[in-house]
């Protein structure tokens, strides 16, 4: 038997408009060293000076992963030779991050599991080499954004805790508004250490592992690493403490360097920034500017609301579906239909019209009016999809409008549904005959139609009731 321990270190860019020591835009996808200035470029002579936002949204990240935040902080230089980074150092913090000792929840089968912060320091991030053949490309508008790195305890006791762990992590940030949490893009990266020793022996031989873009990756890479560390054990071979990299094509990581200790980066504190004391109103602010995090959420749908477990993961997710979920409740929606709304026929307007449930396109309220109305007749579920459709597409928010707009109303009663059914019946008589012979197909023809004439306001089981009727046919149960 073995025991595995995962330790993650992620990087998430902060979302701030200037970078970390300068005023260059933070945008991604411009023209390569366009973004850049004295400053982030390293020059002599240049003083930087802390963005202030960076702080505060390290602060928060510190605050929201419980960590004891620093009451004095200040930066280091980190030194070492790089193309990406043209000081040949990076301001980075080192003796005092901006938080320690914290705790994340998360939850993994509906279960709830905490994993362990050692510490979260602020840094610049570097620029981006890009190998073309036998050349080097730097593009260095990345050079000096505001970066924020966490590190977990070695406390994750498998891979796919890991990959769940990174996706937890991953809706947190978003939450909190402090990254866009985009893997692909880099906002969020992550690199992973991991060790495999006999069953209470504790910690083995840590081997570091980078370049991961996705959580799949984070739990596929692992996997791998496990298997091989495990392989070498049972051999009697040593497992080296090294930095590999993670190959997607070959899937399997190769040996990079032998990993580097502090010491070799020769940290000094950084002369050019005094170091920072947070106001009381500064913390005031950060305290404040915290929100219900998406963990405890989803346990609260579950326990408060009884939803399953993958209902409560999705509506928790992300912090605009929450509220979205949350305002339809309190707008008069039953929990399960507001949860089944927002996972089907709202989930399909997002995709099929990008808009987001924040931006107004379809108010809460104006949603909470149409469900009731499918709860009292007023509307078929079909009609009602049809005016939340008709909303988005005509920009119109009260549904009302639309409903008047389109003249829908419920059929008021069977006399009417039977007339347009035997001129249906009557004009298709191949089709009815086919029916009579145990075709069933040829309903969901005949059904169509009938839905087409009443623009979808019959109900479909009193409508196939009477067409099989009509067509003299016994209704199948
Ligand atoms: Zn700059």
């Amino acid at each position: 038997m073995v025991e595995i321990f995962i330790g993650l270190e992620i990087h998430i860019q902060l979302m701030t408009r200037s970078k970390v020591f300068c005023s260059c835009e933070m945008i991604s996808g411009e023209e390569p060293n366009t973004r850049i200035c004295p400053v982030c470029m390293g020059y002599p002579g240049v003083l930087p000076a802390v963005n202030e936002q960076a702080l505060f949204l390290s602060y928060l990240m510190g605050s929201a992963l419980n960590c004891t935040l620093a009451q004095k902080t200040w930066f280091d230089r980190k030194n070492y030779f790089y193309p990406d980074m043209t000081k040949n150092y990076q301001i980075s913090q080192f003796s005092s991050p901006v938080g320690r000792g914290g705790w994340m929840d998360y939850l993994e089968k509906g279960e709830l599991k905490r994993v362990h912060i050692h510490d979260i320091h602020l840094e610049e991030d570097a620029g981006k080499m890009v190998h073309q053949g036998n050349f080097s490309l730097l593009d260095y508008n990345r050079a000096g954004s505001s970066l924020l790195e966490i590190v977990t305890e070695p406390e994750l006791t498998s891979p796919e805790a890991a990959e769940v762990f990174l996706q937890s992590f991953r809706s947190l940030v978003r939450c909190l508004r402090a990254c866009d949490g985009n893997m692909e893009t880099g906002s969020l990266r992550c690199d992973a250490n991991v060790s495999v020793n006999s069953l209470g022996m504790g910690l083995g031989t840590k081997v570091e592992i980078k370049n991961l873009n996705s959580s799949r990756f984070v739990r596929k890479a692992l996997e791998y690493e496990v298997r091989r560390q495990s392989r070498l054990m049972q051999a009697g071979k040593p497992v080296i403490q090294e930095t590999r990299l993670w190959n997607e094509q070959s899937g399997k990581t190769e040996s990079m360097r032998t990993k580097e200790e502090a010491k070799d980066y020769r940290y000094f504190p950084e002369p050019d920034i005094p170091p920072f004391v947070p106001s009381e109103a500064f913390l005031n602010r950060v305290t404040s500017s915290l929100t219900e995090l998406p963990a405890a959420r989803e346990l609260r749908y579950i326990r408060e609301y009884g939803l399953t477990e993958e209902t409560a993961h999705y509506l928790a997710e992300e912090r605009e579906r929450a509220e979205y979920f949350e305002e339809l409740i309190s707008s008069g929606t039953e929990v399960a239909a507001a949860a089944a709304w927002i996972k089907g026929e709202l989930a399909k307007l997002q995709g099929r019209y990008a808009f987001s449930l924040s931006d107004g396109t379809l108010p809460p309220q104006a949603v909470t009016t149409v469900v009731r109305m499918t709860g009292t007749e007023e509307l078929t579920v079909q009609q009602a999809k049809q005016v939340l459709e008709l909303m988005v597409q005509r920009g119109i928010v009260q549904p009302e409008e639309v409903i008047a707009q389109e003249g829908f109303k419920k059929a008021e009663d069977d006399g009417e549904l039977k007339e347009i059914i035997s001129k249906i019946v009557a004009e298709h008589l191949n089709a009815a005959e086919q029916i009579r012979d145990g075709n069933m197909k040829a309903v969901g023809y005949l059904m169509g139609m009938v839905m087409k004439e009443t623009r979808q306001s019959a109900d479909p089981r009193t409508a196939r009731r009477l067409l099989l009727e009509e067509i003299g046919c016994k209704q199948e149960e």
